[in-house]
Parts: C-alpha cells; sequence; structure tokens
C-alpha cells in the first residue's frame, strides 16, 4: 500500500495530536531526555510502530513517543544509512562511510566495524 506520509503529517488530526503527545510527554525527549519548549522545533513525536508497519496505529497516543532531532536521527539513521549503502550513490567511500567526516554516521557509534 502506497502511504501519502505528507498528508497525514499536514492533517489535523495529527496536528492535534502531535500537541497532545509533546504535552503528554512534557515536552522531552523520552530517550536522551532533552527537555525544549511548546514552541521548539527540535522535538519531534516518532512513531514506535513505524507508519508503514502498522497504519492503523498512525494516531495512537500508546504508539507515540516524544524525541528530539538527535535521537530521532539516530534510531532511522540505520536503515536509510544500509539503504543508501546498498543504492551506492555519490559522496561515500567504497566501504559505503560517507565521506564527509562531520556526517551523522561518522558521529554515531557503529558497533559492526571493530578495529
Ligand atoms: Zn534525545
Amino acid at each position: 500500500m502506497k502511504i501519502d506520509y505528507r498528508a497525514f503529517y499536514q492533517s489535523r488530526e495529527w496536528r492535534q495530536l502531535r500537541n497532545t503527545i509533546l504535552q503528554r510527554d512534557h515536552y522531552t525527549c523520552c530517550m536522551c531526555g532533552f527537555k525544549s519548549v511548546p514552541s521548539s522545533r527540535l522535538l519531534v513525536v516518532d512513531h514506535i510502530v513505524e507508519i508503514r508497519d502498522d497504519y492503523s496505529r498512525r494516531l495512537d497516543p500508546s504508539n507515540l513517543r516524544v524525541l528530539c532531532l538527535h535521537c530521532n536521527e539516530r534510531r532511522h539513521s540505520g536503515r536509510a544509512g544500509a539503504a543508501k549503502r546498498r543504492a551506492g550513490s555519490g559522496g561515500v567511500a567504497a566501504d559505503g562511510t560517507p565521506l564527509d567526516s562531520h556526517h551523522l554516521w561518522n558521529q554515531v557509534e557503529v558497533d559492526d566495524d571493530g578495529f
């Protein structure tokens, strides 16, 4: 099934629920404890079970949690990284490591390439 994420994230239901979850969790990242303010753009409301895995839980408060941008990146970078490595797009070394040392992938710990 093709899911229109853009329409979903712009829907009034989602925006209202997103505010509710931010309030419920006190504008605090559930992974690192980063706390922010209601108007902050540093927090996201994350689907624990992703929409693509269970569309019916997209508006289920028990499936939602607050993450800061950093933790959200960490959570999603593994999958995105693997996909990009498979695609073999430019800007990466032969082993799939991004050439830019400031790239997120080079800042997170990886446990599959011991020295
Ligand atoms: Zn965090």
